[in-house]
């Protein structure tokens, strides 16, 4: 089968390897879409991911796919079933497992390594889903689920004010969950017209630059701020404008050579709350969920659909990255 892999500085490669049966109780799927996620581009550019990276690693996590075969074990799955894949794989026996924190397992690994034509993750990773949801917009069942488990941390109440930084994929996934959840009025900061756009679109009340926001923020308390975009300075923004009594979520994954700092007085004059959010333990089904329910746009956010070997130049240049989601297709049928 073919597969995309990071081998270390800065290359990317498809190699031809073997396929195999599943064994125990791993489900065996040919793969349809596979989305490729701002980790990959952080590991191809030899920074680590949501753990450390040691090449060579076949890349991808945000797959779906129909089921050609199961191992022995398996009990809940057969051929041609269609699914969609937890990629981080917790091992129900270690002590943050069993205190209901997979996300921080102990044997935490990757188990659905999307960029090749065959994953194999055990059946306790993969999720049906139902015929009118569609392959690929199945394929947004693990940034959806990160994205929840966000927005279960910090339990938006409705009418409420919320700030959201960055319309990235992952941030127009979140503006449309604030927008579930009951907010009372949206406002998205982002830098590029295009991307405003997009937020208004998409639900936000209104869509700004960071220079305007600051302002806005002087003149109405901000409840939540969610910064789904990771830099220095748009986190330590979303800091600053949060009003009293705020929950500050800085969700976008930050450079670990880069802290970030603010000032502490006055973050307890506003007695602010500030979480991060680490993958998404138990709520692969619940995105699933919300993705058949039809509730989520995800066309509006995919920039470009490529295959295996396209991905190479993507991830050189990032040309559509910068503008959306890149979805890979393995088998578009
Ligand atoms: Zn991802
Ligand atoms: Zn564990």
């Amino acid at each position: 089968m073919k597969a995309g892999y990071y081998v270390g500085d800065y290359t990317y490669e498809v190699r031809d390897i073997p396929d195999r049966e599943p064994i125990e109780d791993e489900v065996k799927i040919r793969v349809a879409w596979c989305g490729l996620c701002g980790t990959d581009v952080h590991k191809f550019q030899g920074k680590n991911g949501a753990s450390v990276v040691i090449p060579p690693i076949i890349l991808g996590h945000e797959c779906s796919g129909v089921v050609e075969s199961v191992g022995p074990e398996c009990e809940y799955f057969q051929p041609g079933d269609r699914v969609a894949c937890d990629p981080s794989y917790g091992c129900g026996k270690c002590k943050w497992c069993q205190q209901g924190h997979p996300n921080f397992c102990l044997t935490r690994h990757g188990v659905a390594k999307g960029f090749a034509e065959y994953v194999y993750p055990p059946e306790q990773n993969v999720y049906p889903i139902k015929d009118s949801l569609d392959l690929k917009t199945a394929a947004f069942t693990e940034p959806l689920s990160c994205a929840i488990h966000g927005m279960d941390l910090i339990q938006i109440e409705s009418g409420k004010t919320v700030v959201m930084y960055g319309m990235g994929a992952i941030g127009s996934l979140m503006l449309q969950l604030i927008y579930l959840a009951g907010a009372g009025r949206i406002i998205v900061v982002e830098r590029e017209a295009e991307k405003r756009e997009l937020a208004l679109e998409l639900g936000a009340d209104q869509a700004v630059s960071d220079q305007e926001i600051e302002a806005i923020s002087q003149a109405e308390n901000i409840d939540y701020v969610i910064e789904c975009i990771g830099l220095k300075s748009t986190m330590e923004q979303a800091i600053k404008i949060a009003g009293k009594n705020s929950k500050v979520l800085l969700f976008g994954l930050g450079d670990p050579d880069q802290p970030v700092s603010f000032n502490q007085f006055e973050a307890y004059t506003k007695e602010l709350s500030i979480y991060t959010s680490y993958l998404n333990p138990h709520t692969s089904a619940r995105a699933v969920k919300l993705l058949e329910s039809g509730r989520l746009d995800t066309e509006k956010i995919i920039s470009a659909e490529l295959n295996l070997e396209e991905i190479g130049t993507e991830l050189q240049n990032l040309n559509y990255s910068k503008k959306g989601k890149v979805m890979v297709y393995l088998d578009r049928n």
